[in-house]
């Protein structure tokens, strides 16, 4: 089971912007949200309940050039992937774009199933990086390294390889849960021998680790005969 990838699309043209927004969700890899214009898509990024895994942006929006506002979002210290979508496929476009930070770009008109080859290749490039930086509750989780930094409290926390892909799968899934048999299939590989008692065991000392109160899980929470991550429920905390 693919969990859908929230893609923000930002195109100031209302057709093209709905069909991207429509052919894109159709294969059930992806999620859209769409913004006309740049303060729209800055206002977007900034909300804390919003979530971009990638971003497809328009190099010519009402407001600004997108290429400005791929440096704005890398200055601001967002890395997920942007992918321009060019209207001139001048050379000049192209490197300005790239030189801002977007990590690929396309050609106006293409094809849709190319576009979204792109921007798959991307998200892998990327969920392997180290750049690859997830916000979860009130850490800042970084696969690559394992560990979840607690800025707040100046605190590390050291995960083991099947906790961090546990929390990376949750995290995938957007806030929704997870069934346990699927969590152990992604996390354990398919023909695994092990039993959801084995998970269960892991989900235990990953909620030791990260939750304040381990018997009353806030973030790593127990539902629907699987789990699921509450990132909201403990940014207040
Ligand atoms: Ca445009």
């Amino acid at each position: 089971m693919a969990t859908p990838r929230p893609i923000l699309i930002v195109e100031d043209d209302a057709a093209l912007r709905a069909t991207l927004a429509e052919q894109i969700c159709l294969e059930g890899d992806f999620t859209a949200d769409e913004a006309e214009s740049a303060s729209e898509a800055v206002q977007k990024l900034a909300s804390a309940d919003a979530h971009y895994d990638a971003i497809l942006l328009d190099i010519g929006l009402p407001d600004g050039d997108g290429r400005d506002l791929c440096a704005k979002l890398r200055r601001d210290g967002m890395r997920m992937p942007v992918i321009m979508l060019t209207g001139a496929d001048g050379e000049q476009d192209v490197v300005r774009g790239l030189d801002a930070g977007a990590n690929d770009y396309i050609a106006k008109p293409f094809r849709l199933n190319e576009l979204l080859a792109r921007v798959r290749a991307q998200l892998r490039v990327f969920d392997n990086s180290e750049d690859a930086v997830f916000t979860v509750g009130p850490y800042m989780f970084r696969p690559s390294a394992r560990l979840l930094l607690e800025p707040a409290r100046n605190r590390k926390v050291r995960l083991t390889d099947k906790e961090s892909n546990i929390l990376k799968f949750l995290y995938r899934a957007g806030g929704r849960p997870v069934p346990r048999q699927i969590l152990l299939n992604e996390v354990w590989g398919y023909n695994s021998a092990v039993t959801t008692h084995t998970l269960e065991t892991h989900i235990y000392r990953l909620r030791q680790k990260i939750e304040p109160d381990p018997s009353r899980a806030r973030l790593l929470l127990t539902e629907g005969g699987g789990y699921k991550l509450d990132p909201v429920a403990t940014s207040a905390v």
